[in-house]
């Protein structure tokens, strides 16, 4: 059973409208590129559709589909990347809410072929950890989903190579938070290397934020 949090779906279709400004505004979703989901329920999803601008996105857009990918509910089309989604929802129970976008620093690395896999500040370790690169495929086809899965149940967040980034948590907020810090986490990486020598973590640095880490969730519950 997935425990959703208690939202109705007339919440969700609110958080969603606002979530989707908020990457809009952000620059991650340009165009009408982007897409973000939530569970429902058990069964269903809520997803945002194709060819809508994520700053005209309205409550009444959003469509309703099954875990099978068929459209249940929505004058609109669902997005062509819903596969996606679903790759993520099948094999992460604990996840409610999914986000795709493209944040342009972390896109250029994912472009370039690489990962956020240095752990050069300590909200690397204490956040995300490392962001792996998923290898190419052609949106809205079954390779996208097939070159994430080996990542996703150890990962909360993923660049899709030459294309953008994933991510996903036990709510939009958690979702959302995440798709920011991978931008954050490439902003640093970037200037980084461009100042010239950065100085990565040390085994032991890592290992001991990671105790933080554990410390802060348990106190945290
Ligand atoms: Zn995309």
């Amino acid at each position: 059973m997935v425990e959703i949090e208690c939202r109705t779906e007339v919440e969700l279709r609110r958080d969603l409208v606002r979530f989707s400004g908020m990457l809009h505004r952000l620059g991650f979703m340009p165009g009408t590129s982007g897409n973000l989901s939530v569970r429902l329920d058990d069964l269903r999803l809520l997803v945002t559709p194709t060819g809508v601008s994520k700053f005209l996105l309205r409550s009444a857009d959003m469509v309703i589909v099954d875990l099978q990918e068929r459209q249940l509910e929505g004058s609109r089309k669902v997005t062509s990347e819903v596969s996606m989604h679903l790759a993520v929802y099948h094999h992460r129970d604990d996840v409610t809410a999914v986000i795709h976008s493209h944040p342009p620093i972390a896109t250029a690395f994912a472009c370039v072929g690489r990962g956020l896999d240095e752990m050069l500040c300590q909200e690397a370790v204490m956040t995300l950890g490392v962001v792996p690169l998923a290898t190419y495929a052609t949106t809205g086809t079954e390779e996208v989903a097939a070159s994430l899965v080996a990542f996703i149940p150890d990962h909360d967040a993923i660049l899709m190579a030459n294309h953008g980034a994933v991510s996903y948590g036990s709510t939009l907020l958690q979702a959302f938070q995440k798709m920011e810090t991978v931008e954050h986490l490439a902003q640093i990486a970037l200037v980084a290397h461009q100042l010239g020598a950065p100085r990565i973590l040390k085994h032991e640095q890592v290992k001991q934020l990671r105790d933080a880490k554990t410390r802060y969730l348990q106190n945290a519950i």
